[in-house]
C-alpha cells in the first residue's frame, strides 16, 4: 500500500508511515452532544469511515477512537459562557447527562443510517475527569501552566511551538483574541485547562484547585493518548477545529513530553446551495430532515463525490445527480447479477486495471471522487459486456468488484435495498409459476393450468396470455 495523506502539520502530502507497522491508530474529534445531529456532523465520520475501511482492506489493524464531549464545551467555543450541555438541560428541563444521552444516540443512530461503522472506542469527557486533572497538574509542574483562583491556564508564552499546527504567528494570535473583561489570565492567548465552577454550575468535580470542570481542549489530548498511546498515527477534525482546538491539543501534549499525532487530517465545510450553513440564519438542515427526503446512502455517496479537503455543496440538483449516479452503478450490478446462477467462479482479470486505478485514487490522499469515477468507467464496461452476452465468470467478476469497492470500501452497498430485493424475489416466483402453468398447458392439462392462474389471481397477480407468451402484473 502506498497511501499518502495531506498533513496539516507539514502542509504536504506525505507517505503514511504508522508508528507500529501494520497498525493504524486514528482519533477523530466527535460531537458535543447537546443538539440534533445536522448535515455538518456527517462529513467527517463518512470520510474517516472510508479511511478506516480502506486501511483495513489493505490489511491494517485499525483502532478508531471518536470522543463525545459531554462537559466543558462552552457556548463561545473558548473560555467563556455557559456549558453547552448545561444550557440545553435548562431549556429541556433535563439533567445534563440526560441531554448527553439523548443526543449521543441521536448522533450514532444517524451515523448508522449513513452506514458509518461504530468506533472501536467512544470515550466521554465526563468519564475522564481524573486523567484531565492529572495532565493539568503535570503541565503546572513542568512550568507551562499556572493557577489563578481556581482556574488553571496554559501559559502560551512559555511554549514556543504554539502556533505550529495552524501556522499562525503569536501577534496574529493576539489579534484574534477578544479582550476579555475581568479575565484573570496573564496573557489573553492563554487557554483554560481547568475552570472554577461558579455557584449554580451543575457539572462540577472536586480538584486540587477547588470545585470545577475541565477545559474543552484537554479532553482530546487525554483521551487520544490514553487509548492510542503518547504517539499515534492520525488525528482528524473539521477545518474549523485547527485553531484553537487542535493547536491547544498539540501544545498540551508536547509540553507534557508526548510526541502526539503524526498526521493531522482536516475536512472542509459543507455548504447548502453554495452558502455556508448557519443555524442562526436558519440556513441549516438536520440529518433527520435530510433523510426524510433522501436515502441516507445517497447522502453518503454525495459526500464522497467531493474530495474531503474541498467544500462539499448540498443542493437539490447535486443530490439528485448523486442519486442518479448511484442508480447507474446499481443498475450495472443488477444487470451483471440478473439470472446468474449461484456459485459461479469470478473472473477477476478483466477488472484488474479498474482495481489498480481505484487503489491509486484512494492512496492519493483519499481521493474518493476519483475512485467513484473509476467505478463509473467499470459500470459502463460491464453494461456493454452484459449486453453483448458476457460470460457468467465475467459477470461474477463484475459483482465481486462492485461488492468489494463500492460496498465494502466506500460503504455504499451496490445491491438494492430490501424492498427491491423482495420485489426481485416476487418476480422470480411468479415466473416460476408461469413456467409451470405453461408446462401444464403443453400437456393439455387445462384444469391444472387454470388452477394456477386462479391461485395467482387470488394473490393479486393477473395473467394475460399474448401471442408472445404470458405476461403478468400485480394489481
Ligand atoms: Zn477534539
Amino acid at each position: 500500500m502506498s497511501l499518502t495523506l495531506y498533513n496539516t502539520l507539514t502542509r504536504e502530502k506525505e507517505p503514511f508511515r504508522p508508528v507500529v507497522p501494520g497498525h493504524a491508530g486514528i482519533y477523530m474529534c466527535g460531537p458535543t452532544v447537546y443538539s440534533d445531529p445536522h448535515l455538518g456532523h456527517a462529513r467527517g465520520p463518512v470520510v474517516f469511515d472510508v479511511l478506516r475501511r480502506w486501511l483495513e482492506h489493505e490489511g491494517y489493524r485499525v483502532r478508531f477512537v471518536t470522543n463525545v464531549t459531554d462537559v466543558g464545551h462552552l457556548v463561545d467555543d473558548a473560555d467563556d459562557g455557559e456549558d453547552k450541555l448545561a444550557k440545553r438541560a435548562q431549556i429541556e428541563k433535563l439533567e445534563p447527562m440526560e441531554v448527553a444521552e439523548k443526543y449521543f444516540w441521536a448522533y450514532f443512530d444517524a451515523m448508522a443510517s449513513l452506514n458509518v461503522r461504530r468506533p472501536s472506542i467512544v470515550p466521554r469527557a465526563s468519564g475522564h475527569i481524573i486523567e484531565q486533572q492529572q495532565l493539568t497538574a503535570e503541565l503546572i509542574e513542568r512550568g507551562v501552566a499556572y493557577e489563578r483562583d481556581g482556574n488553571v491556564y496554559f501559559d502560551v508564552s512559555a511554549w514556543e511551538a504554539y502556533g505550529k499546527l495552524s501556522g499562525r504567528d503569536p501577534d496574529e494570535l493576539l489579534e484574534g483574541t477578544r479582550v476579555e473583561v475581568r479575565s484573570d489570565k496573564d496573557d489573553p492567548r492563554d487557554f483554560a485547562l481547568w475552570k472554577r465552577a461558579e455557584a449554580g454550575h451543575i457539572m462540577r468535580w472536586p480538584s486540587p484547585w477547588g470545585e470545577g470542570f475541565p477545559g474543552w481542549h484537554i479532553e482530546c489530548t487525554v483521551m487520544s493518548t490514553k487509548y492510542l498511546g503518547d504517539e499515534f498515527d492520525i488525528h482528524g477534525g473539521g477545518l474549523d477545529l485547527v485553531f484553537p482546538h487542535h493547536e491547544c491539543e498539540v501544545a498540551q501534549a508536547e509540553a507534557a513530553g508526548k510526541p502526539f499525532a503524526r498526521y493531522w487530517m482536516h475536512w472542509n465545510m459543507i455548504t447548502l446551495g453554495g452558502e455556508k450553513m448557519a443555524k442562526s440564519k436558519d440556513h441549516f438542515v438536520t440529518l433527520e430532515e435530510l433523510f426524510a427526503d433522501y436515502d441516507p446512502l445517497v447522502v453518503r455517496f454525495h459526500l464522497l463525490r467531493s474530495h474531503y479537503r474541498s467544500v462539499s455543496d448540498f443542493s437539490e440538483e447535486g443530490l439528485q445527480a448523486s442519486a442518479a449516479g448511484l442508480k447507474r452503478l446499481r443498475e450495472a450490478y443488477r444487470n451483471a447479477r440478473h439470472g446468474l446462477p449461484e456459485g459461479v467462479e469470478a473472473d477477476a482479470q478483466p477488472f484488474a486495471a479498474f482495481r489498480e486505478r481505484f487503489a491509486a485514487a484512494l492512496d492519493d490522499d483519499l481521493n474518493t471522487p476519483q475512485a467513484i469515477a473509476v467505478l463509473f468507467d467499470a459500470a459502463r464496461d460491464v453494461n456493454r459486456a452484459v449486453e453483448e452476452g458476457a460470460s457468467p465468470a465475467y459477470r461474477a467478476g463484475a459483482i465481486a468488484l462492485l461488492d468489494e469497492l463500492l460496498g465494502e470500501v466506500l460503504g455504499v452497498p451496490p445491491a438494492e435495498d430490501a424492498v427491491h430485493d423482495a420485489l426481485a424475489t416476487v418476480d422470480g416466483l411468479v415466473d416460476m409459476v408461469l413456467a409451470e402453468r405453461q408446462r401444464a398447458r403443453d400437456r393439455r392439462d387445462f384444469a391444472s393450468a387454470d388452477q394456477l392462474r386462479d391461485r395467482l389471481a387470488e394473490l393479486g397477480v393477473t395473467i394475460e396470455d399474448t401471442p408472445q407468451g404470458s405476461r403478468w402484473r400485480l394489481d
